[in-house]
């Protein structure tokens, strides 16, 4: 074994140690918050998928990546729901975690019809990651992580399948609006940017936040205080919470990490700056 394949596989040791000890600590002292009534959630590698009930069927909020669709089958199988039963997909962006197998669901149901807000329609088409707005990684710890999964994993590359609105999609315009009254759903959608240009959140019956990457509980225990680990604009972000605070939002549905309380948003308000991001791309 040569001295690069020993050290890679010391650091993952020591680094996945540090994340079991740390996720167990975190997750033994993370506040309890439950679903709303009827709505599922499949757990992905790292991002969660949401599936509100309507009228007839279902919405889906978000995808993992392209890899994770079998896994995607089998969360819906275990919920008993089929593939046909999803009426509606909601992008909160167009990230790779979020859109992976975007083009392989609307290929085998046609009939579903996708929401996204108007600035995501050309970055979904890019088919990666805007990095043209720069931005980084939260904190020191945070980019440490994330440089050792991309050791663990050097073929993540932050492109996913591109996808291009159809005409029967719904994209959605402004800074706030309602979705179309044929879904089934009365839910306002705030254009909520800072992690991406392209952001959106959900809210449902009044309380519940489908925040996408506005928000996260992911690697608290390292420091993350909320924010999602890539930021292009942290004090957009703030804007964002602030926005979604003058709602009467009570609990954050976040895509990655477990739900939790709209007021933790408010308590760590501008506890990082943009300056404080560590360059990544
Ligand atoms: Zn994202």
């Amino acid at each position: 074994m040569n001295g690069k394949k020993r050290l890679t596989i010391i650091i993952s040791i020591l680094a996945a140690a540090l994340l079991i000890s740390g996720y167990m600590y975190f997750s033994h002292n993370h506040e309890t918050v439950d679903l709303p009534d009827g709505v599922k959630v499949i757990p992905l590698e790292f991002t969660n998928v949401f599936l509100i009930p309507l009228e007839k069927g279902y919405m889906l909020i978000d995808n993992g990546y392209a890899k994770e669709y079998d896994r995607f089958l089998q969360g819906l199988k275990h919920h008993g729901v089929d593939v046909m039963d999803i009426g509606y997909v909601f992008i909160t962006h167009h990230h790779d975690d979020h859109v992976g197998f975007l083009n392989t669901l609307t290929v085998l149901n046609k009939s579903v019809r996708v929401i996204v807000h108007e600035t995501g329609v050309p970055l979904l088409a890019a088919g990666e990651n805007n990095t043209k707005n720069g931005g980084g990684i939260v904190n020191r710890a945070i980019y440490a992580l994330f440089r050792l999964k991309m050791l663990i994993t050097p073929t993540w590359d932050f492109s996913f399948p591109p996808y291009r609105v159809r005409k029967q999609d719904i994209v959605l315009k402004g800074e706030k609006a309602s979705l179309p009254k044929e879904v089934g759903l009365s839910a306002t959608v705030l254009h909520t940017p800072g992690h991406s240009s392209d952001s959106i959140s959900l809210i449902y019956n009044d309380r519940y936040l489908f925040g996408g990457d506005m928000a996260s509980s992911f690697l608290l225990w390292a420091g993350a205080k909320y924010l999602t680990l890539f930021n292009e604009n942290v004090g957009q972000v703030y804007a964002s919470w602030e926005k979604a605070l003058s709602t009467n939002i009570e609990f954050i549905l976040p895509a990655h990490g477990k739900p939790f309380k709209a007021e933790r948003l408010k308590e760590n308000l501008h506890k990082y700056s943009q300056d404080d991001l560590v360059a990544y791309f």
